[in-house]
């Protein structure tokens, strides 16, 4: 039901003189803007909420009426303020705030709002109205009180929903689960057109995204899908990104197909403002500036979790022995490239290393979660050749930046540090050990990877071959997609991996393909 009547808005209006506490103007000064008349829904992109802190989030919109239009000119005009409004009952009976945010056109005429001063530890309910249209209703919380006891939060984590490959059954099934927040590790969309397999639906413009244009076109694309739409309205999200929000194993300004890397740097600066536009992150933090944005942060749920989303692309050193002909990852040998155990080089940059390093040993929580992109745990895979070794493009190709992390863990001595992964589209359990030569060596952290949301798994049999020289590995299984629930207590984690019936399956059913433990204190998942 896109559009609603001016006597909506007038009701709206009556509520509030009725007496909710407002903060912020409330549609008086906006009437010619209140009156404008709408040719087509501009929230068809739907909303979402993110980056939950103690005193507000994050409330993201985009006015878009013509979602695959490039024409930016297609809002009609209708540049001015985006009203949200921000209500502390689920009938929006009792309107708590109202600001005035801005739809810019510069940023595809998306909305940021920065919402503060509201009550720690509860859910609130929102919706934007734009001229005579009002917004489908979404719900963000707030996270508990700094330091404030917590004896229960549940979240779900996400990669790799590529639109082409399947429908997004995932997520829909996460947002019955209501869960406090949702995580997005990474391939949030594809930048390119599947050219090898069938596909289950198309990327309407049939392009590899190379511009500012397309790549708005590739995620208005993807928030008009109703199951993603869903699970924005239900929960708010903390969002990284991985490759394929850009391109394909590139690594800082370095891309799989050798481009210039000034070249390479204006495509990055392109999909990182894309990003910006199409996620709820925080305005004034993340906003891009030319191929930079920041998007690594802290989030902090009482004195129960800490997650440290980091950011593995934007930093990263050069892919280890990137040369011609090989494009993107590929699997090395300490003898094949001898660049892959070169100190110098970061999976994150050493100045995110730090950051992580001071975040972790200074952490107040029970539960230190890292939120990361790409697979940590060591897993020797075999080249071409025959020999056992390492995949350049996620922490193997940085093994160096890896064990720096692990010491740190292993000095600093974090309570409970776990590691949440995407990107290698397939469920896995690690221990991520002191020594990865000695099974017998402390488990320091434990890696939970969840499978891709649509994106196609690694072949399942030649990787059940690696197994046994990875005695680590407690759990793999690539055959599935779906995404991973979590549930945390101060004394438990319970991760469950869920799995769809079927991705080609809009009304795809789900269930538990299996279920970990993390007792606190005691590092390592154990089935659950
Ligand atoms: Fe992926
Ligand atoms: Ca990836």
């Amino acid at each position: 039901m896109p559009h609603r009547s001016t006597r909506r808005l007038f009701l709206n209006q009556a509520v509030l003189s009725a007496g909710a506490a407002i903060a912020a103007p409330a549609l008086i000064g906006h009437a010619a803007f209140a009156a404008s008349r709408w040719a087509s829904d501009p929230f068809r992109l739907g909303v979402a909420a993110g980056a939950p802190t103690p005193d507000g989030f994050v409330l993201w919109t985009r006015l878009a009426p013509v979602p695959l239009s490039t024409d930016l000119q297609a809002p009609g005009g209708l540049s001015g303020p985006s009203i949200p409004e921000i209500a502390a009952d689920e009938a929006m009976r009792h309107v708590v705030r109202r600001g005035t945010a801005t739809a810019d056109a510069a940023y595809a005429y998306s909305v940021h709002e920065e919402v503060r001063g509201l009550s720690p530890g509860r859910s609130y309910w929102y919706r934007f109205m734009a001229g005579d249209a009002s917004s489908p209703m979404g719900r963000a919380i707030t996270a508990p009180a700094p330091g404030a006891s917590v004896d229960h939060l549940s979240f779900a984590f996400f990669s790799c929903s590529h639109y082409e490959h399947g429908y997004f059954s995932g997520y829909r099934h996460a947002a019955e689960e209501t869960p406090d927040f949702a995580v997005f590790l990474g391939d949030y969309i594809y930048e390119y057109v599947e050219q090898k397999r069938p596909v289950v639906r198309h990327h309407s413009d049939g392009v590899e995204c190379i511009t500012l244009g397309q790549y708005r076109n590739r995620y208005a694309q993807y928030h008009t899908d109703p199951d993603l739409q869903r699970l924005h309205a239900t929960t708010p999200s903390l969002v990284t990104w991985d490759d394929h929000e850009v391109q394909n194993d590139y690594a800082d300004r370095w891309s799989q197909t050798f481009d210039d890397p000034a070249v390479f740097l204006a495509r990055r600066a392109a999909a990182y403002q894309a990003f910006y536009e199409h996620m709820p992150v925080r305005p004034v933090f993340s906003k891009p500036h030319g191929a930079a944005m920041r998007l690594y942060d802290r989030y902090d749920f009482g004195d129960l979790l800490r997650i440290n989303l980091i950011d593995g692309r934007q930093y990263r050193s050069r892919e280890a022995c990137y040369r011609q002909p090989k494009m993107g990852g590929h699997v090395e040998t300490a003898t094949s490239c001898p660049e892959l155990l070169d100190p110098s080089r970061s999976m994150i940059g050493m100045e995110q290393e730090a950051w992580l390093f001071d975040g972790l040993a200074r952490s107040p929580s029970r539960w230190n979660v890292i939120a990361n992109d790409v697979m940590m745990a060591r897993l020797k895979q075999r080249t071409p050749s025959g020999e056992m070794g390492s995949w350049t493009d996620d922490w193997n190709g940085y093994p160096a930046s890896r064990a720096r992390v692990l010491q740190h863990i292993a000095d600093s001595k974090p309570a409970n540090p776990v590691v949440i992964t995407g990107d290698i589209h397939s469920f896995w359990a690690n221990d991520l050990k002191a020594d990865f030569d000695n099974p017998a060596s402390p488990t320091l952290a434990t890696e939970l990877v969840g499978t891709s949301v649509s994106s196609p798994g690694p072949d399942y049999e030649t990787f059940k071959t690696y197994l046994p020289d990875n005695p680590h590995i407690k759990f793999f299984e690539s055959r599935k997609r779906g995404y991973v629930g979590v549930d945390l207590k101060p004394g438990l984690l319970t991760a469950r991996y869920r799995a769809l019936s079927d991705v080609t399956d809009p009304n795809a059913t789900v269930e538990t393909l299996a279920a970990f433990a993390i007792v606190d204190g005691n590092a390592g998942a154990v089935p659950a």
